[in-house]
């Protein structure tokens, strides 16, 4: 059976190739993925998956199988925005094949993946047709990068899909990817009283009570302590505000914008509870509040979202992951595993809803956003593999 699949594989490598091509000549800015999810669910159709559609929220459905286990693959087909033209050698939207290699925006974060579990989805349905002992999601999640996890969020919660494993294809290099960094925003703010600048001694000046509270932000981030695999979390002021009636006055209101890594045992109320001791160690009055990730998807349906994205991490034991390392040998000849830097569906599916989850796709992390998105397009051959294999390595355990 292995071997009939990886054959297949290789059958399928040039319209494998020719559908990564496409996605990355599909230009699918966040919250503007109609085309692409309507090309996917089109495609899915065609390569006779049992369901294909988008859901509420609009991303892409398809479904193959119907088996008791049930497992989700998912890739998110919304891309960030291309801005430095004049770095991209080769033209973004181009899809351009040279050496083995593709280029363009999408082509590591990530629409390999997509083209390599749709191919995968094709080669399961031809040999099994209606004889699945797992069901098989595989979703084309949008906007991802504005609100990561909440595709996944709204899948699992609002359309009655509910996975007993994940698969993300973030890139990963073809490594077993078992676990990323937690974040969350969160603001202060400190008000006071204004008065006029000629009178200074009347007011309260609000950003002089923050002051204070920036610079211990600043100590906390060099006294937070690595943890095995995940590193070390990290807080940083990313913005400050303040209003006061004129340039003349004295400031009543300062906010200031966190951004948090939480690395294994950091969450939303370790990283609370640290900056309420800061607070309280100043005898500050001022005020933590955590805020809403807000957004309309293509379909016009609007979300909001705390801004709290969990930690999640796997050992190499769980038995997602050690299906995955063997998959990986099969496919790929070597099993080595690893963990994101940045966030990703996990947080929702792992983080959120304690789903088992890992990642495997072509591609290196560091690439992703830039104006050198490439991958090797046997990598992703090599991919495709480990998606058309990796379902019965599950059911094995
Ligand atoms: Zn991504």
């Amino acid at each position: 059976m292995k071997d009939e699949i990886l054959k297949l594989v290789e059958v399928e490598k040039e319209n494998l190739f020719g559908l990564i091509q496409r996605l990355i000549q599909i230009k699918s800015y966040s919250g503007d993925e109609k085309e692409i999810v309507e090309f996917i669910a089109a495609k899915m159709n065609e390569f006779g998956f049992d369901e294909a559609y988008h859901d509420n929220f609009g991303n892409a459905i398809g479904r193959i199988g119907n088996g008791p286990i049930k497992i989700m693959y998912d890739a998110h087909i919304d891309t960030v925005k291309v801005t430095e033209t004049e770095n991209w050698v080769r033209p973004p939207f181009g899809g351009v094949i040279e050496n083995g290699k593709i280029y363009g925006r999408g082509a590591v974060d990530e629409k390999p993946a997509m083209a390599g579990f749709m191919i995968a989805g094709k080669i399961l349905k031809s040999l099994y047709g209606n004889n699945f002992s797992f069901t098989l999601y595989i979703i084309g999640s949008v906007l991802e990068e504005d609100a990561d996890g909440y595709p996944l969020y709204h899948i699992i919660e609002n359309e009655g899909i509910k996975p007993d494993f994940v698969l993300l294809g973030e890139p990963t290099d073809l490594k077993v990817y078992r676990g990323q960094r937690g974040r969350m925003e969160l603001k202060i703010t400190t008000t006071g009283k204004s008065a006029h600048g000629a009178h200074n001694q009347k007011g309260i000046n609000a950003i002089y009570k923050m002051m204070p509270i920036i610079s211990e932000i600043e100590k906390l981030d060099k006294k937070l302590k690595p943890k095995p695999t995940l590193g070390k979390g990290s807080i940083t002021v990313s913005n400050v505000i303040s209003k006061a009636p004129s340039m003349c006055s004295v400031s009543d209101f300062c906010q200031i914008h966190i951004d948090r890594r939480m690395t294994i045992g950091e969450n939303k109320s370790s990283v609370v509870r640290e900056l309420k001791e800061i607070i309280k160690k100043h005898k500050s009055d001022a005020k933590i509040s955590i805020p809403n990730v807000e957004g309309v998807s293509w379909k016009g349906t609007h979300f909001s979202q705390e801004a709290y994205f969990p930690t999640w991490v796997y050992d190499e034991k769980h038995p997602i992951v050690d299906a995955a390392l063997r998959t990986s040998k099969l496919a790929v000849g070597k099993a080595k595993s690893g963990v994101w830097s940045f966030s990703t569906n996990g947080v929702a599916t792992a983080g959120h809803f304690g789903i088992p989850t890992i990642g495997f796709a072509p591609g290196k992390e560091e690439l992703a956003h830039s104006s050198n998105e490439e991958i090797l397009l046997n990598d992703l051959l090599k991919a495709t593999k480990f998606y058309s294999l990796f379902p019965f390595e599950i059911i094995n355990q």
